[in-house]
């Protein structure tokens, strides 16, 4: 082929710009269109990973290396589904790679899930990280609070809501988030997991740094440290389950700090209902688990109720489907094979449709870990265009694109566009001695990053 290959990247997260990055590093002629549904890139980085997490935001830095290059071009504010459909996107490329990663809350099956005071852990971080497709205000009004899950979005949750609004005024959070944190009311954290030490899915840095703040204590009960023979062999096996038990057993025998909020990690505590009165949360009950040999956990039908006036589901993210994409609805990716998406009535691979990331094989793992995704993605797509296999689009010039959405009056924002957008919110956070004030709004952030356009 005299003319370059032509990949559409959808998803601007770590796992679009990594398999850009490894496309552009092939060796092949490449061009690729980088998609993305909000007017900045960069994903979970910017609208999931904490405020008072600055070193994994700088990783941003250098995902700024890829987007500078003149083989790649972003495109935001522009969602592939809806804005231009599948089958049109395919008429101007050769591949596409899907790299939606996932924004909404798995359910937490339990009664009262839905009572006023229970919030999906996602809706909190998507508030407090400034997405502008969530509440601009939260009530914090409840003292004593629950968290459920054990794993790092549990503890994010629980350390910004045991944090002061001053502490955290100093990171990227615009005003309207600052302004609900400063009238946090919670005084004490309870975050609780169905299994033991040795099962839950913090990572040991997390883990640690959640007592560092002042005005947090972390507390474990003694009783909570309890292992088995499969807990044993999990401590063996993963030298970081084993820091994570070492940091619990340590919480757990440590003299108290003093600090003025309280946050508790509770184990072998199975929810079985969040409590309602008058359709708002009044309590959490839990049953008592105990180790079953493996690892797992059986119900001891000791239940207790807590006195919580709010509960925060940390059970993890879930993908949404993209229009006319395959997805199977009870892993929540799009089925694949390696990274090739298959087609679920036949089960055979799709010419030209490739998945990586969260989208590829569920909300899980690091922002390292979407490396090894994208290589594997990005090895099948460049091994299928080498054998001659991708379906000739019908229009491959690099502009036909941008005419199309020109076509479309759509307010599509650049790389060029980020930049402003960013200097735009360095200014506003340079005014207030901080690095960044993030902008909230989508129109703000549209009329930013593209002043020449009417909104
Ligand atoms: C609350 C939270 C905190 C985290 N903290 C950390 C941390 O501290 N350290 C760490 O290493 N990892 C952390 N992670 C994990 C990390 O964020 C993920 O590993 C990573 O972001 C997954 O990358 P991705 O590109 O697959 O998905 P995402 O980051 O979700 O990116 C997907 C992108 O696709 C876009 N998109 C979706 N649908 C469409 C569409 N139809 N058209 C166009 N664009 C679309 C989305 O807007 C998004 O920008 C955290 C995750 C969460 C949820």
């Amino acid at each position: 082929m005299s003319r370059p290959l032509r990949v559409a990247v959808v998803g601007a997260g770590p796992a679009g710009i990594y398999a850009s990055d490894l496309l552009m590093k092939s060796g092949e002629d490449v061009q690729i269109d980088l998609f993305e549904r909000m007017p900045a890139p960069f994903g979970l980085i910017r609208y999931g990973v904490a405020p008072d997490h600055p070193r994994i935001k700088g990783i941003v830095k250098s995902l700024h290396n890829v987007l500078d290059k003149d083989h790649l071009r972003f495109l935001g504010n522009i969602e592939i589904g809806r804005d231009i459909t599948v089958e049109e996107l395919h008429s101007f490329y050769d591949a596409i790679v899907f790299s939606t990663g996932a924004t909404g809350d798995q359910d937490l099956r339990v009664p009262g899930s839905d009572l006023k005071g229970s919030f999906g852990a996602g809706e909190f971080v998507g508030f407090y990280d400034g997405n502008p497709d969530f509440e601009r205000s939260w009530d914090l009004s409840a003292e004593k609070v629950a968290v459920i899950g054990v794993g790092n979005v549990a503890l994010d949750v629980a350390r910004i809501l045991a944090k002061t609004g001053d502490e955290l005024r100093v990171t990227e959070i615009p005003d309207n988030v600052y302004e609900s944190l400063a009238r946090n009311r919670a005084t004490e954290i309870h975050v609780f997991g169905r299994r033991g030490p040795a099962q839950a899915k913090f990572t040991p840095l997390e883990l640690k740094e959640l007592d560092h703040s002042p005005t947090i204590e972390v507390v474990v009960n003694p009783e909570d440290i309890d292992y088995d023979e499969g807990s044993e062999r999990a401590r063996r096996e993963s030298k970081s389950q084993d820091l994570v038990c070492q940091t619990l057993e340590q919480y757990a025998i440590r003299d108290p700090k003093g600090a003025p909020h309280k946050l508790f990690i509770h184990f072998f505590e199975s929810p079985v209902e969040i409590i309602g009165d008058n359709g708002e949360v009044v309590g959490l009950r839990t049953e008592r688990t105990t180790l079953d040999g493996q690892g797992g956990v059986t119900g001891t039908g000791e239940f207790t109720t807590w006195d919580v006036q709010a509960v925060y589901r940390a059970v993890g993210y879930r993908s949404e489907a993209v229009n006319e994409v395959p997805f199977d609805p009870e892993r929540a990716v799009i089925p694949n094979d390696g990274g090739h998406v298959i087609d679920p009535a036949t089960g055979a691979p799709i010419t030209g449709l490739y998945a990586t990331g969260w989208i590829k094989r569920g909300p899980i793992g690091l922002i390292g870990n979407t490396k090894s995704d994208a290589k594997e993605t990005t090895e099948m797509l460049l091994s299928d265009y080498a054998a001659g296999s991708l379906p000739e689009p019908a229009h491959p010039e690099r502009e036909a694109i941008l005419e199309f959405l020109d076509s479309r009056d759509i307010a599509f924002t650049t790389w060029e566009g980020w930049h402003l957008l960013d200097a735009a919110e360095r200014q506003l956070g340079e005014a207030e001695g901080r690095e960044r004030k993030k902008i909230v709004e989508w129109n703000e952030m549209v009329r930013h990053a593209r002043p020449e356009y009417e909104i």
